[in-house]
């Protein structure tokens, strides 16, 4: 057996890959369960009151995926033939294969967006259409926080979410990742990250979060609203194929992931400072300042034709990650120092760095 295969994978390719925790495991077995269709399920219910009110909102609703809730929230606010503003690269409009248009027949309005992952507010007033039977009607603008590992500063989200409502729009966020996002915010503030959370997610009239993420609970997303928008969302989750029976396992684990997860966000983000500063002199990589648990690495020059080698190269000493010619590097509950260690040793030793 060689070395490699005997030391345990490092696997950076997303933190959707991470295993239950013990802990998490027991709280798992331990819950209480009921037939959630049947709104029986004492669990889920603790769920999505406990998330509701982190979050600052009336209600919320348990989803398999984020997709799911994604789809589920933008349905909730546009009806047929209504469009929704979204980022060019954001999840909601780019990676989840058109379901707003295929199930719901609304419309995407994608915007370029800015190197921070926001979209400039002139393009969003632009964007909107106006009341004329020619367009789509404009009902909802949908932002992602954070984007490809960036945090939006709040002051944005302020702006944007007071343009949004003096133009009648919805306001969606998707925040699969909102708990990074709120955790590095309170780092730079010096404040809780529940209560960034609740300040990000009160910019919106929805928000989706996903506990499958860093959180680290095997499956599972929240959508948050008001009662009215959660009853809708309720619906769309029944006709998706969303009501699940005894959920009540998969909500404990969410639910132990909100108490023991939140904050230990932040060993991951310095994890990840720490591989920035490892890559970094490295001659022919470009290595982005990382914020929160996600790194983009670009290979530049002559090593721009290496991507796939150095792809097989760190597969070989048990490495995973994504990207050829701009890797990713995603850091969660699975990965630790070592690994980062390891890492670093393997890419410089592939550049002879
Ligand atoms: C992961 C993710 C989702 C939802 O993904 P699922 O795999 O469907 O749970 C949505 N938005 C963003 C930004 C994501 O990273």
């Amino acid at each position: 057996m060689s070395t490699a295969s005997a030391m345990p994978r490092i696997d950076l390719r997303s933190d959707t890959v991470t295993r239950p925790t013990p802990g998490m495991r027991e709280a798992m077995a331990q819950a209480l369960v009921g037939d959630d269709v049947f709104a029986d399920d004492p669990s889920v219910n603790a769920l999505q009151e406990k998330i509701a009110k982190l979050l600052g909102f009336e209600a919320a609703l348990f989803m398999p995926t984020g997709t799911q809730s994604n789809l589920c929230g933008v349905l909730s606010h546009c009806q047929r033939g209504e469009e929704y503003i979204v980022g060019q690269m954001a999840h909601c409009y780019r990676w989840e294969g058109g379901g707003a248009a295929v199930f719901g027949s609304v419309q995407p309005q994608p915007l370029t967006q800015q190197a921070d992952g926001s979209l400039a507010l002139a393009d969003i007033e632009a964007a909107i259409k106006p009341d004329d039977a020619h367009f789509a009607k404009t009902k909802l603008l949908a932002l992602e926080n954070t984007w490809g590992g960036k945090v939006l500063p709040q002051s944005y989200l302020s702006e944007a979410s007071a343009l949004a409502m003096q133009k009648g729009l919805a306001r969606h966020l998707d925040g699969a990742r909102l708990f990074n996002a709120a955790v590095a915010q309170a780092a730079a503030l010096g404040t809780s990250p529940y209560d960034e959370a609740k300040r990000i997610a009160q910019c919106f009239d929805s928000v989706s979060v996903c506990f499958s993420k860093g959180l680290g609970a095997p499956m599972g997303s929240a959508l948050c609203g008001s009662k009215a928008f959660i009853a809708r969302a309720h619906r769309l989750r029944k006709m998706a194929g969303g009501g699940l029976r005894q959920a009540g396992f998969m909500a404990a684990a969410a639910s132990y992931a909100l108490d023991h997860h939140v904050l230990r966000l932040a060993e991951d983000h310095q994890l990840m400072q720490d591989l920035a500063q490892g890559l970094s002199g490295i001659p022919g990589l470009q290595v982005e300042t990382p914020q929160t648990n996600i790194l983009f690495v670009d290979l530049v020059g002559e090593a721009k034709a290496q991507g796939a080698a150095l792809q097989t190269h760190l597969k070989q000493a048990g490495i995973d990650m994504t990207g050829f010619y701009r890797m990713r590097f995603v850091t969660h509950l699975d990965v630790d120092r070592a690994g980062i260690d390891r890492t670093i040793s393997a890419v410089r030793q592939f550049f002879n760095a």
